[in-house]
């Protein structure tokens, strides 16, 4: 069954159970650990350059292929939205992921396979910037969104770009914030 609208509470639920299984209780979250207790194989290859990842799944393990010519942040976040996809979505076989699409967020759209990028990028954000370590960790620093450089070491702690903990944060704290 097709979701018609992102299901962020049952991510949530999701991404807690995956965190507390693994014992994972500060960044940066091993999601290559994480991938292998889902049974995932995680492959690193040369795609086209659109071509950010892949989820092939078949009657054994299913696969996770990785574009190399991404940065080492951007190949943590493929490798949290393909198990989204593996988690949330029952799928065709293969499924191809472009880096126009990884970059959805559209909230608004309700295309079936939007709704699907859209719920892979929420699971793949709580993964990687699980709320209650930011919670903890934002406790101590004044955030300002407008400063890249306040954002860059909680980027490099997490293991994420600095875009991804912009609208991480933003996402979580944002309107609060402007209240
Ligand atoms: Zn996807």
């Amino acid at each position: 069954m097709t979701p018609t609208r992102p299901r962020y509470a049952r991510i949530r639920q999701l991404v807690d159970e995956l965190l507390t299984a693994s014992g994972t209780r500060s960044a940066p979250v091993p999601v290559e650990k994480i991938a292998a207790r889902m049974g995932a194989e995680i492959v690193f290859r040369d795609f086209d350059e659109n071509v950010s990842g892949v989820l092939v799944r078949s009657d054994t393990a299913p696969v996770i292929g990785v574009a190399t010519n991404q940065s080492v942040e951007r190949q943590r976040f493929t490798i949290a939205h393909e198990l989204g996809h593996l988690a949330l979505h029952e799928g065709r076989e293969v499924h191809v992921d472009k880096l126009f699409r990884i970059n959805l967020r559209s909230p608004s759209s309700s295309r079936a396979e939007d709704v699907q990028e859209i719920e892979a990028n929420a699971f793949a954000a709580s993964l990687l910037m699980p709320q209650l370590f930011l919670h903890r960790d934002i406790a101590s620093i004044e955030l300002d969104f407008e400063d890249p450089s306040r954002i860059l070491p909680l980027a490099q702690k997490y293991g994420v770009s600095v875009q991804a903990m912009t609208f991480r944060l933003l996402n979580l704290f944002g309107s609060s914030e402007r209240a």
